[in-house]
């Protein structure tokens, strides 16, 4: 018999904590701990209070890749201003035997699912031929994303093994999340990775899982209360922060 936790999780949808146009604004202080936020999922992607890292989560186990290239396993009072969980239960799975670059691998992805216009979870398993990622440094002083980029270390690896995991948000949800493909990777070793600017898959494995919906949960830090999240140009900003 499922425990009384289990039969409350909501294995079907994405779990969305905060919103991409808070993060533009600069909202970047922690409004849940992963204590409450492994609640809502077994895998994900976000970043953390100060935009301390980025995160990638999969197979329950949580990590923070800092700017310093450092990797470290979540502790329970580890926080997040942003982050989208889900269960993740894949129905889609293809393998990979040949080389593909970015773009001809999202033109393969599109073509395993049967819309733009729901919301999936993906992870890829492989050895790329290249990854480039980004990790945003610390952030001492809440400074709108575009300015915190501006600094970030970018991290170029070469024939490495590892996990990418992330989600396709549909062009309706920009700025909820972020709309198309949002993927970070970890190496194999566990011991770099990041944000994905860029990568070309040598072979490996992808799985899709398509949810029915998302949930947002709205945060009531003084940060977010007080934010301007209606931005003039979202569209530029977040091609400029996550592209
Ligand atoms: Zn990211």
């Amino acid at each position: 018999m499922a425990s009384f936790q289990e039969t409350n999780k909501d294995l079907s949808g994405v779990f969305q904590l905060s919103t991409m146009t808070s993060l533009l604004d600069g909202v970047f202080e922690g409004a849940m701990s992963y204590e409450q936020f492994k609640e809502h999922g077994d895998f994900g992607i976000g970043t953390f209070a100060h935009l301390d890292g980025e995160m990638i989560g999969f197979d329950d186990q949580f990590f923070r890749l800092r700017g310093d290239g450092t990797v470290t396993l979540l502790k329970s009072q580890d926080m997040t201003p942003f982050c989208s969980l889900t269960y993740f239960r894949p129905q889609i799975t293809k393998e990979f035997r040949t080389p593909h670059d970015k773009k001809a691998f999202e033109n393969e992805l599109h073509r395993l699912v049967p819309s733009d216009n729901l919301f999936y979870a993906y992870r890829i398993d492989g050895v790329f031929r290249q990854v480039v990622t980004r990790t945003i440094a610390y952030q001492d002083h809440p400074v709108p994303m575009i300015e915190a980029v501006k600094t970030q270390p970018v991290f170029h690896f070469e024939n490495i093994r590892g996990t990418i995991v992330g989600f396709w948000t549909p062009s309706f949800a920009q700025g909820i999340a972020v709309a198309g493909y949002h993927f970070h990777f970890i190496d194999e070793k566990r011991q770099n990775g990041g944000h994905v600017l860029a990568y070309v898959l040598d072979h490996g494995t992808v799985q899709i899982d398509k949810k029915t919906h998302q949930t947002l949960y709205t945060p009531e830090t003084e940060s977010y209360l007080k934010a301007n999240l209606s931005r003039s140009d979202l569209e530029y900003e977040i091609k400029a922060t996550e592209s």
